[in-house]
């Protein structure tokens, strides 16, 4: 027989014993339960133990069974966990008579396993909530399937003393489940029941109710009548609504301070969603996987215009709680707006008198239980490109899922970035990365990114010895990070954002990376993000970037993309700009102050970046002007892209990529009164022909042949999916971010490679 590439001599009914350590995503996902059942299904004897390091299984029987056994670990593994390695040896037959499985020891040993992100509830788990007496219509079931795991978890080993549900004294008849082996709550730590488990309370005014059946009654009136709750979920809370009622998520967007971000949408099951968006066979699969996560789909069918303003995308997801099941058993709507419980940018709530303080005046009731969440997770999204799952957000269901690296990153800390921080520690091969944490420029955000650095050192046994953060002096990260007063190293940011795209792509070795996006530190002081790099995870050369050009008013401008058009027309065209139509519709004082300021050169950064190119082609067509949330304007001029269109605009390139042609054709274009979704499907087409065309002459002169496409602006799909496409078809080896966010989410990731490479080499 044969597996992981040794062998046991022969196929026979000889009696032999092995030994098999098995790594990767392994606890708390019922592995242990589904190795005790696959034995006795193969009549082998011995045990199996969880270890800080893994799963340990020992096995005696007759060599055909051990082989049908080995060949049967991965296939039938339990949904949520994820093998790394299965190594195996033989060792002496001791003659054991049963096959048992031993209780989790702490060993100490700094070695640690994964920690199981959450998982959304399974179907067992769904027929048991109408069948079981104790669990009829509760809210908290699980099993070893399924269930709440990282946002419950304070320490390692995941044993019940170490969660949320340390509190929660064990009923007999639950007892009995979680110590029975054969049972599917067989050490299922969170295992609950109405008598002994978590409970949830409706408080609506100053009446509280506590009787589920009647709380679900309640939800069920209290949303027909338009009314807003405040619900305690996995992660965090959620503030929900009928997204029927225009009304209602018109006052959400107000009292939420939200004015025009998209909110997500639950759709009750998979044959509602697909009522209302396109949905291909990947996507699909993506929307129904045990993560559950929130899918950027195809909007088909009406919904009003307050949930997405008119946006063709919508964020949808299912039910992944058995409370979201309940509630649209008894709902009279079969779509609900559920967003983040937070006011404007704070990170949400996770606490009931947070959430009960916090977002007050928003919700008309609150929906709280008294189960603590101790890591909170936010809906994670993506999207299909291409065929192929990107996360957008990582949080719930991913983190704190480790990706391994061909080195060792032993006490490395990355502090991320600024904006959409997520940090990564390094133990052993691993990176380790946060959930997305937020904006560390809201206080509160930044609150949560210091506990969570500590509440991943305890988690991971983790001691920083060496950190890495972005080379701009001003992130909180990277002050936080210098403070922390051990060996440090700043790395620029695109250089991370194309590390972070080679490591999850396991790539070590000089690439032509492509990143494109708002923002990042330069080492020439400016402003960095329509950028060509030629690099590997020790060194890298800015070999082309877009033009840099002054933006007037700093920070300003990514609030106002008007104020990028302007400052592109104005270096392009001088006194030529007030014969532009643009011009004459802003405010003319306004201007001239800008104007003044953009010849004094006060306040007006360069900048390259990619993001204010896309705010100032969007603000110039009219379809953005101010921007409410990050990143509108370009995600605005994407949405009314007309498909099929292969035209582009001129541009020049000789190292520094002009778009001064392209500016003037595009008011030509609006002169003529060309479709505004034509000249957005020309601009998005000349940033992809750049790209090829600058690839190319890399690629000429250096031989390379292998592009990294990572930064925030490949969030856009079109551009994504035809920057492959484009390369791909001229022959290039195209990698772009699944796992981790190309956005700068996944900053850390590369971070971290850069450190732990660096580290090596010494
Ligand atoms: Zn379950
Ligand atoms: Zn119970
Ligand atoms: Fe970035």
């Amino acid at each position: 027989m044969k597996k992981e590439g040794l062998h046991i001599t022969q196929v026979s009914d000889e009696i032999s014993a092995i030994k098999l350590q098995i790594t990767g995503l392994v606890q708390g996902v019922g592995f242990r339960p589904f190795i005790y059942r696959l034995a006795n299904i193969y009549d082998l004897k011995g045990w199996v133990d969880n270890s800080n390091a893994g799963v340990e299984v020992r096995l005696e029987g007759n060599e055909k069974s051990l082989g049908n056994f080995l060949s049967t670990i991965r296939i039938a593994a339990p949904s949520a966990s994820s093998i790394n390695n299965i190594d195996w040896k033989i060792v002496g037959y001791e003659g054991f008579t049963d096959f048992s499985i031993i209780k989790s020891k702490d060993n100490n040993s700094g070695k640690i396993t994964e920690i199981s992100p959450d998982i959304a509830v399974c179907t067992d788990c769904l027929m048991d909530m109408k069948s079981q007496q104790n669990r009829i219509d509760y809210p908290f079931i699980n099993c070893t399937n399924c269930g709440p795991r990282f946002s419950i978890i304070k320490s390692l080993p995941y044993d019940r003393k170490n969660t949320s549900m340390h509190d929660f004294q064990l009923c007999p008849v639950c007892k009995s489940e979680y110590l029975d082996v054969k049972n599917r709550r067989f050490h299922a730590q969170p295992v609950a029941c109405k008598i002994c488990g978590p409970s949830y309370e409706l408080i609506i005014g100053s009446k509280h109710h506590t009787d589920f059946s009647i709380i679900l009654k309640k939800i069920s009136r209290l949303t027909q009548d338009g009314k807003i709750i405040a619900i305690k979920g996995m992660g965090g809370f959620h503030l929900m609504c009928d997204a029927l009622q225009e009304e209602t998520v018109i006052r959400l967007r107000k009292t939420k301070i939200r004015e025009a971000k998209p909110f997500a949408l639950m759709f009750k099951d998979l044959i509602t969603l697909k009522e209302y968006v396109e949905l291909n066979q990947e996507e699909e699969k993506l929307v129904t996987s045990w993560q559950r996560p929130i899918v950027l789909l195809k909007q088909k069918k009406l919904l009003p215009i307050a949930i997405n303003q008119e946006l063709n995308s919508l964020g949808c997801f299912l039910p992944y709680l058995p409370l979201h099941h309940l509630m649209f058993e008894h709902l009279k709507t079969s779509v609900i707006v559920l967003t983040s419980g937070n006011k404007a940018d704070e990170p949400i709530a996770i606490g009931n008198n947070t959430a009960r303080k916090n977002l007050a005046g928003i919700y008309d009731a609150i929906l709280i239980n008294n189960r603590d969440i101790i890591n909170r997770t936010d809906d994670s999204v993506c999207m299909v490109v291409n065929g192929k799952s990107r996360l957008i957000r990582r949080s719930r269901s991913y983190a704190p899922a480790p990706i391994n690296l061909p080195f060792s990153t032993e006490g490395i800390f990355a502090a991320g970035a600024e904006l959409a921080n997520c940090f990564a520690i390094g133990k052993d091969h691993q990176a380790i990365a946060s959930q997305y944490i937020g904006d560390l420029k809201n206080l509160e955000t930044y609150k949560y990114f210091k506990y969570s650095f500590q509440l991943f050192s305890r988690l991971f046994r983790f001691r920083p010895t060496f950190v890495i953060h972005d080379l701009h002096p001003d992130y909180l990260s990277t002050k936080f990070a210098v403070e922390l007063d051990v060996k440090s190293m700043a790395v620029q940011h695109h250089w991370a954002h194309i590390a972070s795209c080679m490591a999850e792509n396991n790539l070590d070795e000089k690439v032509i990376g492509i990143a494109l996006d708002g923002t990042g530190f330069g080492t020439d002081g400016t402003i960095w993000g329509g950028e060509f790099l030629i690099c590997d995870l020790s060194n890298f050369e800015r070999y082309s970037h877009f033009e840099a050009i002054p933006l007037p008013g700093g920070d300003k401008v990514i609030h106002q993309p008007w104020r990028s058009t302007l400052a592109y027309l104005y270096s392009y065209f001088k006194e030529e700009i007030w014969s532009f139509d643009f011009v004459n519709q802003l405010n003319r004082s306004e201007i001239e102050i800008i104007l003044q300021a953009l010849d004094q050169k006060i306040n007006c950064p360069l900048s390259s970046s990619a993001g204010r190119l896309f705010d100032a082609v969007a603000s110039l067509i009219g379809v953005c002007r101010n921007s409410t949330y990050h990143a509108e304007a370009p995600m605005r001029l994407e949405a009314i892209l007309i498909n099929g269109i292969e035209e582009y605009y001129s541009f020049s390139f000789d190292k520094i990529i002009s778009f001064k042609k392209m500016f003037k054709e595009i008011i030509n274009d609006l002169k003529s009164d060309i479709a505004i979704g034509v000249i957005s499907a020309k601009f998005h087409n000349t940033i992809i022909e750049v790209i090829v065309q600058v690839a190319e002459q890399i690629r000429m002169e250096s031989g390379l042949q292998k592009a990294a496409l990572s930064g925030g602006s490949f969030q856009n799909k079109y551009l994504l999916e035809k920057t492959e496409n484009r390369l791909s078809e001229m022959g290039f080896d195209v990698y772009s971010q699944h796992k981790f966010p190309s956005n700068d989410g996944g900053i850390a990731l590369g971070q971290l490679a850069i450190a732990a490479k660096e580290k090596n080499v010494d």
